[in-house]
């Protein structure tokens, strides 16, 4: 190895995780070594700037969930908005939770018409997203995570036809920035296997 790689690849080994890095561990219970590829995801994966700043967001533990606001005095229950059965912890609201889970076995079905039946994610790919998944992929997750907090925020539960007009709004809006860069082939390519009609 060069003289010059090691110590920056040493340096890379031995620097600690971060608070919200040592969290995602132990809620997918497992090492990760991969943040930089994690946190590039978004960027990578759409051109809109709410889609990117949601999913930075949860990388970095900044999404305010029941436990979280309950623990400092903000509301006065910890419960699930949803179920009202379990403390709402970003585990739980975005996949432990029964209403979330109804929701994204409708999501899953959807992405393997979509991508084929070998489109199969656990928790911690629908989370923290996966660098081997293709752009549009990644962006679908984010856009079923986006779309729970946004029920979680107004009090509604997860809807699949609802959620389906939201990925189509999502791409007129890109639809729209492509061809006004005129980037016809790039936006053809990228949206050619998401399904829009219900
Ligand atoms: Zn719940």
């Amino acid at each position: 190895m060069c003289k010059f790689c090691y110590p920056i690849l040493l340096n890379k080994v031995t620097e600690a995780p971060s608070k919200a890095q040592q969290k995602w561990q132990n809620i997918t219970g497992k090492a990760i070594d991969n943040w930089e590829e994690l946190y590039l995801i978004p960027r990578k994966c759409t051109m809109n700037i709410a889609i990117q700043n949601f999913q930075f967001k949860l990388l970095h533990n900044c999404i305010p969930t029941n436990d979280i606001l309950y623990k400092i005095g903000i509301i006065e229950t910890s419960t699930c908005t949803f179920c009202h059965s379990a403390p709402e912890s970003v585990l739980h609201i975005f996949w432990l939770c029964e209403e979330t889970q109804a929701f994204l076995g409708k999501v899953h079905k959807w992405l393997q018409d979509c991508f084929g039946e070998n489109f199969i994610y656990n928790m911690s790919i629908f989370l923290l997203g996966n660098d081997e998944l293709s752009p549009i992929q990644n962006c679908m997750l984010i856009l079923a995570k986006k779309y729970i907090y946004n029920c979680r925020v107004n009090g509604k539960l997860p809807s699949f036809k609802h959620f389906l007009n939201t990925v189509n709004k999502i791409h007129e809006v890109e639809k729209y920035i492509f061809r006004l860069r005129q980037r016809p082939r790039q936006y053809e390519s990228r949206w050619l296997n998401v399904i829009l009609e219900p």
